[in-house]
């Protein structure tokens, strides 16, 4: 037995000859928050540290900071090749999307250090990570939103305008993951709520899960029936309150929903293709209040530790169901209508019959005491608009800025070499309804009314055709659709709504 045990601990310093050094951030005695450079160079550490870990440069960002993924794995294949395994869900953590929200960022570096230091050797039985610390480090080092072009990657997953979703892109691709756990901080300070009516928000963690009606059905009802409450549960028995994410709070005379039902942020881009998709909104703390540490920065990112750690518990002990469900809905798409083909392209929130009230705590300014508030509650999600997933999408103009979307997506496409004849549907506009602006759920500028035609026609050389048969085919259905709520054609920089015959087409028999 003693012969074992110290053949144990032989084995266990093998794998790691050196300890392992705090985080620039814990190493700061004020809590000061390291630039992105600082950030780089301690993951580069933790790579030379583990035979464990592998640091693999995703890309630059617009300001030209290298975006990187932290790989933390028992299986080599996996950190060489970044292949899948047997029962064992691959899960990509991204930190701090928006730049002035750092304590994600924090979070994951920690939660590296402990898993290059030996520590939750119980996940990595399980598990395979992915860790992107710093998602956008131009608005890391820039205390930004935005990243140094002024871009809101957080919205940009359908026009992929900025660089740094389509490098997000591509490691959802590349590293194919199961889940994706996209970690952000909401503000407690509201310029109307508290500046002009004097409240605060009063929220710890909050989660959401894709929650576009067109996900795979069952991978759907997983995670709103299971793993979302399940992991509110785990994370507020931990001794952080979490409730399910009511989007922002930002006026005492709004409604409140959900988190936004559109494919244009991750969390829903994400579980369209088949991915267990989480977002956290941890408190972020306002200005005015008096903490240990600068604006509450070190408890913050010890409450976006704990939701991490809760998360990936909870994703190990759901290991088998969560690989199955995931790969599943990625190899073959059902949808969650009765005959698992139907898309709804105009989906958004509606009142809640069952519940048309709920009230949610503020926390007054002038005293500080906690009072609970009624807003009418649009939570309930309502779907419009049914369309059979097409075969095919063909593309009849600008077919090579087209291409290239496509590409930037990794959806396949076929680029017709000669003229083919197929039988499809035409689609005309007949009028174009401008939407309400604060449409809750998606971003919807105009609402196209189309008349639907089936007529037998024929594709020119050089036309697109995109098979939904693809992992990526009910997403670049809800994309290429002019009916959809969420087409492409919403984006400012591709304004093709106009009254008359669309130039992409449905196509029933390619
Ligand atoms: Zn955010």
């Amino acid at each position: 037995m003693k012969v074992l045990l110290s053949l144990l601990v032989f084995c266990s310093s093998l794998t790691l000859a050196e300890p392992v050094p705090p985080s620039p951030f814990e190493q700061s005695a004020q809590h000061a928050l390291p630039s992105s450079q600082e950030i780089s160079a301690y993951l580069t550490v933790l790579d030379e540290l583990s035979p464990q870990a592998r640091l693999v440069e995703l890309g630059r960002s617009a300001g030209g900071r290298p975006i990187e993924a932290l790989l933390v794995s028992d299986s080599n294949d996996f950190l060489t090749g970044f292949s899948p395994q047997q029962g064992k869900p691959t899960v990509l953590l991204l930190g701090s999307q928006h730049g002035n929200e750092p304590s994600s960022a924090e979070a994951i570096q920690l939660l590296a250090r402990q898993l290059v230091a030996g520590e939750h050797g119980e996940l990595l039985d399980k598990l395979n990570l992915v860790l992107v610390a710093m998602a956008n480090p131009d608005g890391r080092d820039l205390s930004s939103r935005y990243n140094a072009s002024m871009d809101n990657t957080n919205i940009d997953y359908v026009a992929l305008n900025a660089g740094e979703t389509r490098l997000l892109v591509d490691a959802l691709h590349r590293f194919d993951p199961d889940v994706v756990y996209d970690a952000h901080e909401s503000g407690i300070w509201k310029r109307i709520l508290t500046k002009e009516q004097g409240y605060l928000t009063d929220v710890d963690a909050q989660f959401d899960m894709g929650n576009n009606p067109n996900i795979d059905g069952e991978l759907l009802c997983y995670t709103e029936q299971y793993l979302l409450p399940a992991l509110l549960e785990r994370v507020s028995a931990s001794g952080l309150p979490a409730v399910r994410y009511r989007g922002e709070i930002t006026d005492l005379k709004q409604s409140v929903a959900r988190g936004g039902l559109g494919i244009t942020n991750l969390r829903n881009y994400a579980a369209m293709q088949g991915r267990i998709s989480i977002l956290v909104e941890n408190r972020l703390d306002n200005k005015q209040g008096r903490y240990d540490s600068p604006r509450n920065i070190a408890e913050r990112v010890r409450k976006q530790l704990i939701s991490m750690e809760q998360m990936l518990g909870l994703i190990a002990d759901e290991a088998d169901r969560v690989t199955r469900l995931s790969r599943q809905a990625r190899q073959q798409w059902n949808s969650s209508a009765e005959d698992g083909r139907t898309l709804w392209m105009a989906v958004s929130f509606e009142v809640n019959m069952h519940e048309p009230v709920v009230s949610l705590p503020l926390v007054r300014m002038e005293d500080g005491k906690r009072k609970m508030y009624s807003f009418p509650n649009h939570d309930a999600i309502a779907t419009d608009e049914p369309v059979r997933l097409a075969e095919a999408y063909a593309i009849t103009r600008e077919q090579a800025r087209m291409a290239d979307w496509l590409r930037r997506h990794h959806i396949e496409f076929e680029v017709l070499e000669a003229p083919r004849r197929v039988t499809m549907e035409q689609l005309v506009i007949e009028r174009l309804v401008v939407q309400p602006k604060a449409r809750p759920g998606v971003r919807e500028k105009l609402q196209a009314v189309v008349q639907a035609t089936p007529i037998s026609a024929e594709l020119s050389a050089g036309d697109l055709l995109v098979p939904t048969d693809q992992p990526m085919g009910p997403l670049a259905a809800l994309m290429l659709d002019p009916r959809s709520a969420n087409s492409l054609y919403q984006e400012s920089e591709w304004n093709w709504l106009a009254e008359g015959e669309f130039p992409v087409f449905p196509v029933i028999t390619p």
